[in-house]
């Protein structure tokens, strides 16, 4: 079965706009404000996507556009006039950055209550003790897709292949949270007998930036496979899984495109109306 993330993510987006709508008549506007740094042509098409999809919410959205040799000083300082501005409510800064500068630092900038993305430390911190706080979109989104189809994560293995802290790592977290109860296997480039271990998974998350690494000998039969993988070959862009192997063995795979990608921008705009209530309550 095709877990559609398209389809959810419609679902997702319209909530948000019925809560834009609420905050609109209480006479609160909610802003989105991207910052991009260089000319990296898949950052400005992820960046104008985040656009559209605020704009069609009813937000308002501010694109700001540093060059490829801005200084770390110039990005910081970019962040922090959106930390001031009444007008942003969340922000997401285009990761990765450009050449030397230091993304990480530049993300401890961001005005953890304007966190879009959910990267800041202290978010991710509040992740790690299940508190309240913005989730990284991209598997909030994943964990959403979950739900929507009713796939069962109590007691079950889920091998989550990648241990980054924008999709890895917090997709660790979430799976094996209280409430949602799958036991986790965080694998990354050295862990050994992958293939071997990734056929024990109910639940295959493939996380790594390696076009269809995932072959359908890797996936035992009936298992969910999600499919996080944006890797351009050629003209074409592809996923980590090989989803013409893959999906006669799975019983649910998340296609490329179509998947986890609108999720991804689905939730970063629900952070976003999330910290407008907040700062609405606060007035
Ligand atoms: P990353 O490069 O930061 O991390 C990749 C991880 O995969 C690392 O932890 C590494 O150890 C692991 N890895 C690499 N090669 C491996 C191998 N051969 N075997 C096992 N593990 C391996 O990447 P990221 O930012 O986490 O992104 C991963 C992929 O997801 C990329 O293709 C990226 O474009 C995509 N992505 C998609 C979305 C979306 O919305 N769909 C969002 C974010 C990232």
């Amino acid at each position: 079965m095709r877990l559609s993330g398209r389809r959810v993510a419609k679902a997702v987006r319209a909530g948000v706009a019925e809560r834009v709508a609420a905050l609109a008549e209480a006479g609160k506007a909610v802003g989105l404000a991207t910052i991009l740094v260089g000319d990296d042509a898949a950052s400005r098409v992820y960046v104008n996507s985040k656009h559209k999809a605020a704009e069609k919410a009813g937000m308002l959205s501010f694109d700001h556009h540093l060059p490829a040799d801005a200084t770390q000083e110039e990005v910081v300082g970019q962040i922090r006039r959106c930390n001031d501005d009444p007008d942003v409510d969340g922000m997401i800064l285009q990761l990765p950055l450009p050449g030397d500068l230091d993304g990480h630092a530049a993300v401890e900038a961001i005005d953890p209550a304007k966190d879009a993305d959910g990267l800041h430390p202290y978010n991710l911190g509040k992740l790690v003790l299940s508190q309240d706080a913005p989730v990284p979109a991209t598997p909030q989104g994943i964990m959403e897709i979950l739900r929507f189809y009713e796939v069962e994560t109590a007691g079950r293995l889920a091998v989550v292949i990648g241990r980054s802290f924008l999709v890895g790592r917090p997709m660790a977290l979430l799976l094996g949270a209280k409430g949602v109860d799958a036991t986790v296997v965080l694998a990354h480039s050295r862990t050994k007998d992958l293939p071997d271990l990734a056929r024990t998974a109910d639940i295959l998350v493939a996380a790594a930036g390696r076009a269809r690494m995932v072959t359908g000998d890797w996936v035992k039969p009936g298992a969910t496979v999600v499919d996080v993988g944006i890797n351009r070959v050629d003209a074409e862009v592809v996923g980590d899984v090989d989803a013409e192997s893959v999906e006669p063995v799975a019983g649910g795979l998340t296609p490329v495109p179509g998947g986890v990608g609108p999720m991804t921008v689905a939730c970063l705009l629900r952070n976003t109306v999330a910290a407008a209530e907040r700062s609405a309550d606060l007035r």
